[in-house]
């Protein structure tokens, strides 16, 4: 059996107490890892005086994947967003955002099954802005003056929006990989192209490629407001939606928002070498240290790990598991139950024990 080498980082806040429970979860998949936790967050803050410590790039590097507890972001202080720094030093261009919706966990919609592929690093997030007023502002809009038909005000603040071809080309073909490897029917790219002509233009040209080059997957597109409409009204319509990084932004969150909230969304970060799997909720403090958070977001960021090592036998006994003990709704966190009654509800690590038994039953 291949050991896989995984870089653990818990994090903060209940961090460590989904990590765990997710690391147990893991160790009894059928699979074997050999963990390599690292620091990042508060505590790293006050041990390495870095929020997130070259040593624990260097394990995600050395390792190729990481698996990530939430971090607090720390208010004022000037620290960097661990999140936007990790982002950015592994080059992780692909966000991958699945939305499925379980039975007993509340949501608006039933059957849902969907799979948001969001491009990360470009369009209007590359961060070229030249705030109102400035010199730079006024160079560039009378560059742009000189040039266009349609002048900007002198008084406008600006924000480049930039689309590349590779950038376009490599979120695309993952999304495509995604949807060869998992088994998925169809991908959709999501796009404005019919008022952003250049950029969102080349976006989908370059969708149309190499679409042509997976057949066997469907491929159609969607305007972006369309797409909106069409999720809250035919979503079954729909499987994988790849897009530019603001459209993915809100279009993640809305499909979260489908299927249940924060307590049952993963997320996974890919770039061309490294990968970082990571619940999308937050460091939740008020929950810490109590062994009462829902670790099922942790869980299923795992079992997204796990397909992306190439496992995926693995990572849908664990999906099987985690569906069937929040169906039954008794071994699980207080939020997941109906009654919300904590007296009743399983601990994190209850929880986990009820996955596990489930796996090995
Ligand atoms: P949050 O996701 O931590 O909490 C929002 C709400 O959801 C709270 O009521 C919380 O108690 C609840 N919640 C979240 N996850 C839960 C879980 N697993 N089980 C039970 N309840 C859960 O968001 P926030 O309060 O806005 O942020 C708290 C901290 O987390 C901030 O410092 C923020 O910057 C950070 N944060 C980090 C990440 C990340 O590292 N990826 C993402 C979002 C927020």
């Amino acid at each position: 059996m291949t050991t896989h080498n995984v870089t653990l980082i818990p994090g903060d806040g209940i961090g460590p107490e989904v990590t765990e429970a997710t690391r147990r979860v893991l160790d009894a998949c059928g699979v074997a890892f050999a963990w390599d936790e690292q620091p990042a967050g508060m505590e790293a803050a006050e041990t390495h005086g870095d929020v997130l410590p070259e040593g624990t790039l260097a394990s995600v590097r050395r390792n190729g994947v990481g698996l990530k507890g939430p971090i607090t972001t720390p208010i004022g202080g000037g620290f960097r967003s661990v999140n936007v720094g990790l982002r950015h030093a592994l080059g992780l261009y692909a966000n991958l955002r699945p939305g499925r919706t379980m039975v007993g966990v509340q949501s608006t919609f039933e059957e849902i099954d969907l799979v948001v592929v969001r491009e990360n690093m470009e369009d209007l997030y590359a961060g070229v802005e030249f705030d109102a007023g400035t010199p730079e502002a006024r160079d560039v809009i009378g560059f742009v003056n000189a040039r266009s038909g349609k002048p900007i005000s002198d008084e406008a603040a600006l924000t480049i929006k930039m689309i590349t071809p590779e950038g376009s080309r490599r979120i695309v073909r993952y999304a495509f990989e995604y949807a060869r490897a998992n088994g998925r029917r169809q991908v959709t790219a999501v796009h404005k192209a019919n008022i952003m002509k250049f950029t969102d233009g080349l976006f989908l040209r370059v969708a149309q490629e190499v679409a042509a080059e997976y057949p066997e997957i469907a491929f159609n597109d969607r305007i972006v407001d369309n797409m909106c409409m069409q999720l809250m009204q035919k979503p079954q319509d729909y499987d994988v939606l790849v897009m530019p990084n603001l459209y993915g932004d809100i279009l993640s969150d809305l499909v979260a928002g489908m299927v249940g909230g924060l307590g049952v969304a993963p997320s996974g970060n890919i770039g061309a070498e490294t990968a970082v799997f990571e619940p999308i909720h937050g460091s939740a403090p008020s929950h810490a240290g109590k062994n009462e958070a829902n670790p099922t977001a942790m869980i299923l960021s795992g079992a997204l790990m796990l397909r992306h090592l190439g496992e995926r036998e693995a990572a849908e006994r664990v999906e099987a598991a985690v569906a069937a003990v929040v169906a039954e709704g008794e071994r699980v966190t207080y939020d997941l139950r109906a009654d919300r009654d904590p007296a009743k509800a399983a601990g994190t690590s209850g929880m986990a024990d009820a996955i596990i038994a489930r796996m090995a039953g």
